[in-house]
């Protein structure tokens, strides 16, 4: 399984580019409310660039601002963290997406017989073998079925673990 925050951080490039990476890791590593200031001051980008990729990240719900009226003319200044929450929350909906393709697959390897070549190892299923009348289509050998499947015994392994992580999550981000 790939690591979760580099898999965020794909997502971030893919929606919001490289300058949406780098916001996005400086308000992550800053660790506290930069201003749009403070943020083009560290990054070098324009505050053209700067507003609009805080404005995605806050679409994508992994930022938050608190907004402060300014002394002078009622302005307002606007103070920019990570949303921790919106972060967990979008980790969790990607080990979600594992989870859920994982059972499919585990599903699919219990709910089928396959066929093995005792030459090169071709695994195919019931209606694959039965298509080329249970010989190899690599090599011709006759296609053995397969006693007992290697990879159930991990995939339900690996199913039950990010099953239990994902509702433990849930928990702690609802409580
Ligand atoms: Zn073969």
């Amino acid at each position: 399984m790939s690591d979760p925050m580099a898999y965020l951080l794909r997502f971030i490039e893919a929606y919001s580019g490289q300058d949406g990476v780098r916001v996005f890791r400086l308000l992550l590593e800053s660790n506290k409310e930069l201003s749009y200031s403070d943020i083009i001051a560290e990054t070098g980008l324009d505050e053209q660039t700067v507003r609009r990729v805080l404005y995605e990240l806050n679409e994508l719900g992994l930022v938050a601002y608190r907004r402060v009226q300014a002394p002078e003319e009622g302005r307002f200044i606007y103070y920019w963290s990570v949303n921790s929450v919106g972060i967990n929350q979008a980790l969790l909906n990607r080990k979600r997406l594992a989870l859920e393709k994982l059972r499919a697959r585990l599903e699919y390897e219990l709910s089928t017989v396959f066929f093995v070549c005792p030459e090169d190892g071709l695994r195919l299923s019931f209606d694959e073998a039965l298509e080329h009348d249970f010989r190899c289509p690599k090599c011709s050998s006759i296609l053995l079925q397969e006693d007992r499947n290697p990879y159930l015994t991990p995939l339900r392994n690996l199913v039950e673990k990010l099953s239990s992580e994902v509702e433990n999550e849930r928990r702690a981000i609802s409580s």
